[in-house]
C-alpha cells in the first residue's frame, strides 16, 4: 500500500511549502522509509521549459530532461532522490492525455468529463510515480493555494483518495500567520478562512504548517485547534529561519515525524536527524567569508525573483563553500552596469571569485564580456555556466584572436564568426517554432581530458551533467580558441560537442556547457563548485 502526503497551501503562495515537502520526505526517509515527491503545477503549460524565469523562478532540470518547477530542486537536494517527468504533473499533461484517450477510443464510448475523469487521471500519475520509486510514502505539493479556482480538480483527486483509503492520506495545509505592524501580533484568522475553503473542497487538513515570522504561542495554538479543527500539537510552528536546511530540525521539535506515522497507520522508528544536525550547525557556526560576484541579467524585478531565477546556483555555492569551511557571501552584479559605465567594471577586484550563470538573449551580453576579459586577465576565479561558457569562448576569440566580430548567432545571426551557433538539429526546431522541450536537456556524458583540470576535479574520465541549452560552441573554431589559450577539456563521446572548457594560465578559469548546479547536494557540493570556492577561497588569501 502506498501512503501519500498532500501538502496544499494557504493565504498565499511563496511561504515555503516546497521547502516544508522537501522537510517533510526528509524527515521520513530518515526514519528509514523510501520516500519520494511529486510537485503538481496547475498551469497548462506541458512543462515549465516556456516560463520565463522571472515569472516562475529556475527551471529545474532532470537527467531524463524534463523542464520542472524549481522544487524539484528542493526535493532532489534534502532528500538526494533523483526526479523525473513523473515526479512533475501539470494540468496541461492531465488534460492532454485525457483528450489523448478519448481520441483512442479509449473511454468506450463513454462522454468524458471534468470529473472524475481529470481527477482520476492525476491520481493515476500519483500512483505511477509512488510505483516507480518505489515509495512508502509519496509527498504531493500542489503549486498556488486552497481557494484558487485551477486547484479544485487537484484537491478533488485528494479527496478522492483519502475517502477510498483513509489511513493512507495526510493533509498538511502551509499557511501564513502575518504579523500586521499596527497589530504587533500574530493573526490566525487568514489562515481559518484558508482551513475552511478546504473544508468546502471536503478536505481537512491533519496538520498546518504555521509559518509566520515566529513561533505559535499557546493562544494562537488554541484557536487553531478550535476552528480550524485541529488536533493538539498538530499545527506545527514553522517560523523564518536563517537556513532552508534548517527546516527538517525545527519540524521535529515538535514531533512532527512521529505525528506523521500515527496519522498514515505506520509504525516506525523515531527521529534521526542527528547527521544532519551537525551538517547544519556546521553551517552557521561558520564565520569567514568567501566573496562571490554573480554576474548576469534578471536583476531588475527586486532581490526576490532574482534568487528564484538562480535557486540551484545560490545552493551549489552554498554548499561548496560550507565544505571549504566558508560563509559564503554572494552579490549580485547586473551586467548592464559595466555597460552603462565600463570603468565600473573594477568593482569586479573585490571578489574573491566570478560566476557567469545560464541565461538567454542578447540583454546584458556586452557587461557580461566585460566581466569575463576582466577575470581573465586580472586572474580572479572564473566560472562560467553554460550562457557563461559559450561567452567566454567568444570573449577569447575576440580579445585575444582578434576577430573583433566573433558572436554567438543567438545575439548577432550576421556574424561573420560563429564561434556559438545553432547546429543544424537545432536550427530546424527554430524554423518550425517548435520551442517546447526541444533544448538539449537532459544527462548527457562528457569525457575529461587527460592531464586537465576538469579531470583532475572530478577525479574521473568520464561524468554525465545536466543540460539545458539551444546553442552549441563551433568546433570549427577549436584551434581557433586553443590559439587563445582557451582548449577544451571535456567534450560529449557521441556529438564530439564541447562540454568544458579551461584556461591553463589562469588560477581558475573553466567554462561549463551544462548545467552542475542541479546535481549538487548539500552535503556532497558538487566538485566544480567546490574547486571553483576553493580556488576562491586561495585567491582572497
Ligand atoms: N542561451 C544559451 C543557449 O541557448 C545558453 C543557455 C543557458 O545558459 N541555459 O544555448
Amino acid at each position: 500500500m502506498h501512503k501519500f502526503i498532500f501538502v496544499v497551501g494557504g493565504v498565499m503562495s511563496s511561504v515555503g511549502k516546497g521547502v516544508a515537502a522537501a522537510s517533510t520526505a526528509k524527515i521520513l526517509q530518515s526514519r528509514g522509509f523510501k520516500v519520494t515527491n511529486v510537485k503538481c503545477d496547475m498551469y497548462i503549460n506541458i512543462d515549465a521549459g516556456t516560463i520565463r524565469p522571472t515569472e516562475h523562478g529556475e527551471v529545474f532540470v532532470g537527467i531524463d530532461g524534463i523542464e520542472a518547477d524549481q522544487d524539484l530542486g528542493n526535493y532532489e537536494r534534502f532528500t538526494g532522490n533523483t526526479m523525473t517527468a513523473k515526479n512533475y504533473i501539470t494540468t496541461g499533461q492531465v488534460y492532454q492525455e485525457v483528450i489523448r484517450r478519448e481520441r483512442n477510443l479509449e473511454f468506450g464510448g463513454e462522454d468524458v468529463e471534468v470529473v472524475p475523469d481529470i481527477p482520476n487521471e492525476i491520481i493515476r500519475r500519483l500512483n505511477v510515480a509512488a510505483e516507480e520509486d518505489g515509495a512508502e510514502i509519496t509527498i504531493v505539493e500542489f503549486g498556488g493555494t486552497v481557494g484558487e479556482y485551477q486547484v479544485l480538480l487537484f484537491l478533488e483527486a485528494a479527496r478522492m483518495m483519502k475517502l477510498a483509503n483513509p489511513e493512507d492520506v495526510a493533509i498538511t495545509l502551509v499557511s501564513y500567520l502575518p504579523v500586521p505592524s499596527h497589530v504587533g501580533e500574530m493573526k490566525t484568522k487568514p489562515t481559518q478562512h484558508a482551513s475552511r475553503t478546504l473544508n468546502e473542497a471536503g478536505l481537512q487538513a491533519d496538520f498546518i504548517i504555521a509559518r509566520g515570522p515566529h513561533k505559535l504561542d499557546k493562544p494562537r495554538r488554541d484557536r487553531l485547534a478550535t476552528f480550524c479543527n485541529m488536533r493538539d500539537g498538530y499545527a506545527i510552528s514553522a517560523p523564518d529561519v536563517s537556513s532552508i536546511y534548517q527546516v527538517p530540525l525545527m519540524f521535529e521539535e515538535e514531533d512532527f515525524g512521529d505525528k506523521l506515522l500515527k496519522t498514515l497507520h505506520l509504525e516506525g522508528p523515531g527521529k534521526n536527524l542527528e547527521d544532519w544536525k551537525k551538517f547544519v550547525d556546521h553551517t552557521m557556526a561558520l564565520e569567514k567569508p568567501v566573496k562571490i560576484g554573480v554576474v548576469g541579467k534578471y536583476f531588475g524585478t527586486g532581490d526576490y525573483t532574482l534568487s528564484d531565477s538562480y535557486i540551484s546556483v545560490i545552493e551549489s555555492i552554498k554548499h561548496a563553500a560550507w565544505a571549504n569551511d566558508r560563509k559564503p557571501e554572494l552579490v549580485w552584479i547586473d551586467a548592464e552596469a559595466f555597460e552603462r559605465d565600463p570603468t565600473s567594471v573594477e568593482t569586479l577586484r573585490e571578489f574573491d571569485g566570478i560566476l557567469v550563470p545560464g541565461g538567454f538573449g542578447e540583454r546584458g551580453v556586452d557587461g557580461i564580456m566585460k566581466t569575463i576579459e576582466f577575470a581573465r586577465e586580472e586572474k580572479i576565479p572564473y566560472f562560467g555556466i553554460c550562457y557563461g561558457m559559450q561567452l567566454a569562448c567568444i570573449e577569447a576569440v575576440r580579445n585575444i584572436g582578434g576577430k573583433t566580430k566573433a558572436n554567438t548567432t543567438e545575439v548577432d545571426k550576421e556574424t561573420p564568426d560563429p564561434v556559438v551557433y545553432l547546429n543544424p538539429l537545432q536550427a530546424s526546431n527554430v524554423i518550425e517554432k517548435k520551442y517546447g522541450a526541444t533544448m538539449r536537456l537532459g544527462a548527457y556524458a562528457c569525457n575529461l581530458a587527460e592531464g586537465s583540470l576538469a579531470r583532475q576535479i572530478y577525479g574521473q574520465d568520464s561524468v554525465s551533467e545536466r543540460h539545458r541549452h539551444r546553442y552549441e560552441f563551433n568546433n570549427d573554431y577549436t584551434k581557433t580558441l586553443e590559439e587563445c589559450g582557451l582548449f577544451i577539456s571535456g567534450s560529449n563521446p557521441d556529438t564530439g560537442l564541447a562540454e568544458i572548457v579551461e584556461r591553463r594560465d589562469h588560477p581558475f578559469f573553466v567554462g561549463v556547457q551544462f548545467h552542475p548546479e542541479f546535481q549538487s547536494r548539500p552535503e556532497t557540493p558538487h566538485p566544480v563548485f567546490g574547486a571553483f570556492i576553493k580556488a576562491s577561497v586561495e585567491n582572497a588569501e
